[in-house]
């Protein structure tokens, strides 16, 4: 539905189809399993697959998985999930793993032709020997070793012959480069342990430089998108693919990675979270991943439409978490059925009301939009409304109800505060009200004009419900960013509020997971996967308004 924005990608992509450069294009989202996806992910697996969507080709999904320390296979299955749930489909699940035999042959490719060396010092040496930005980098003393040596060495590593550390292989490039990355890389490690695909057949892995562009070429992507940290990695990208007996030739496109205020998009540091306790798992739904917003109440659709919004740029900036909010209400304003829930129950009593009978009002499901039909709610003698809607001591802008003043019950008629009863500690526990029967509509009555509208539910006709609300995840702007603190320290510490006994229209009692509601006045509401009929739980997707807004 959302015409993609026009960025610097799209356009060379045009210009090369113009060009004959390419028929179609084939790019994939390679995700590390070592962790959720989080709202940066989405803005790559968008891009990812609107570009061959819009351009004729298709999109892989390659699960980046050089690294076994971290990588589980719970992560490769929520992965799978999430980029489902965006509403996107891959054409080849791909696995870096599934070629490491291949890269292994590249790797003797480089050996036997003196353009790579085993080297046996430790991680240390090499990191001093790479020299800075500054200062060249010195050649290993064992740079000079043959290829024969080389390969015999290299051999045995792979047969497991040699501890983790005892040697890497590396690429001979430069060791004078100005690019650090060309400063002989290290492109494979000994690392004895298990793979979550490949078992313990392998002892040696790759690393992330020499296994990315490789696995690019093997899938004949055309167009590589990444992040703009690998754009120093890009000399290095291409002199593999240079010197490498490789089927295709990618091109590795950089953009600026998505990052939003008051929360963190690491997987680092929302493992930390999940570890350490401060949320209640990856779902949790104050997370930035996937997985939370989706509990939360967000929709792929919104979501789709903010990274449309925020575009594909080279340079960084720090998008609001309310714009990712507000395209969240923009959709659900649309789609999302209204119905009235009560978070904070006061009760009332309508004592000319008969205390034996339901009236049933006619309530419309969507204000603008008939075709969403009607529902009938019921009146009965007891009711609750918000606590807040009523004032004793009101000023005299308190358009809702305050002792002998009017409002209105929305749906319904005009009641008047006739007495409010409190408890021993002068609490306000329950009002007593008069309604106005000729201001039901139809009635004469009906247009007469009080300022407030309120809503309301039966108390008969009513279920109670657990209502979760859900403030920022942290306390600054930039979390990550202190220097001085700790991240975590910034958590908010009021970011969950759980009411316990919220009253809702009774037919709330069988929504589902994945429906929307707007709880009219309170905001967009969904419910949580924990919800039951007999103990309805639901989450506040997003208020009615920016509440941060200045
Ligand atoms: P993290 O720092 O959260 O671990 P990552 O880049 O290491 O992120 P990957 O699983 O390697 O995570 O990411 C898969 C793809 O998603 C990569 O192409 C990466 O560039 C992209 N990506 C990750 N984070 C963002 C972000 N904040 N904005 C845009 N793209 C991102
Ligand atoms: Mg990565
Ligand atoms: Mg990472």
């Amino acid at each position: 539905s959302q015409e993609p924005t026009s960025n610097f990608i799209r356009n060379r992509i045009r210009k090369e189809l113009e060009s004959g450069a390419y028929e179609y294009i084939v790019t994939r989202f390679p995700p590390e399993p070592n962790g959720y996806l989080h709202v940066g992910h989405a803005k790559s697996i968008v891009l990812n697959f609107s570009l061959p969507q819009e351009f004729g080709g298709y999109t892989n999904l390659r699960f980046d998985d050089t690294n076994p320390a971290r990588e589980e296979q719970r992560y490769i299955d929520a992965i799978r999930e999430d980029v489902h749930w965006l509403g996107y489909q891959w054409k080849n699940e791909c696995h870096a793993s599934d070629y490491f035999e291949t890269l292994y042959g590249y790797a003797l490719h480089l050996i036997d032709r003196g353009l790579a060396y085993v080297d046996s010092q430790d991680a240390d040496a090499i990191r001093e020997q790479r020299g800075t930005l500054t200062e060249p980098g010195r050649p290993s003393p064992h740079r000079d070793r043959s290829p024969e040596e080389n390969r015999d060495l290299f051999e045995r590593m792979r047969a497991g012959e040699f501890e983790d550390g005892a040697h890497v292989l590396r690429a001979k490039i430069d060791m004078a480069a100005p690019n650090i990355n060309l400063r002989d890389p290290v492109i494979y490690r000994i690392r004895h342990q298990a793979h979550p695909r490949t078992g313990t057949e392998w002892c040696i892995y790759p690393s992330y430089d020499f296994a990315h562009g490789q696995s690019d070429a093997i899938e004949s992507i055309t167009h590589s998108l990444c992040t703009l940290e690998f754009e120093d990695h890009r000399p290095l990208y291409e002199w593999l693919l240079e010197h490498l007996p490789v089927p295709s030739r990618p091109h590795q496109i950089e953009f600026s990675r998505l990052n939003l205020d008051f929360t963190v998009l690491s997987k680092r540091r929302l493992t930390r979270l999940v570890d350490e306790g401060h949320v209640d798992g990856w779902d949790d739904p104050r997370m930035p991943t996937i997985a939370g917003i989706r509990r939360r109440g967000f929709t792929p659709q919104s979501i789709r439409a903010f990274c449309n919004e925020i575009g594909v740029t080279k340079s960084e900036s720090v998008i609001p978490f309310g714009a990712l909010e507000r395209n969240l209400r923009d959709d659900l304003n649309v789609r999302a059925p209204r119905r009235m829930a009560v978070l904070r129950p006061l009760k009332v009593v309508l004592s000319n009301f008969p205390s034996d009978e339901t009236e049933w009002f006619e309530a419309a499901n969507h204000p603008q939009n008939p075709d969403m039909g009607t529902r009938q709610v019921a009146m009965t003698r007891e009711i609750f409304i918000e606590e807040e809607d009523f004032m004793e001591d009101a000023p005299k802008k308190f358009f809702r109800l305050k002792p002998g003043g009017e409002v209105r019950l929305r749906n319904a008629f005009i009641i008047r505060c006739d007495e409010v009863i409190k408890d021993d500690s002068g609490r306000v526990v329950e009002l007593h009200c008069s309604y106005d029967p000729e201001t039901r509509s139809g009635q004469p009555g009906a247009d007469r004009k009080v300022k407030g509208t309120i809503h309301w539910v039966s108390a008969s006709h009513s279920v109670q419900a657990e209502v979760r609300l859900y403030d920022r995840l942290f306390n600054v702007p930039h979390p990550a960013a202190d220097k001085e603190r700790d991240f975590v320290e910034h958590l908010n510490p009021e970011s969950l509020e759980i009411i316990p006994d919220a009253r809702l229209e009774a037919s709330l009692a069988d929504a589902g997971v994945g429906e929307h509601y707007q709880f009219e006045r309170t905001g967009y509401f969904v419910p949580d996967p924990l919800t039951r009929p007999e103990r309805p739980v639901f989450n506040r997707a997003v208020t009615l308004r920016d509440a941060w807004a200045k």
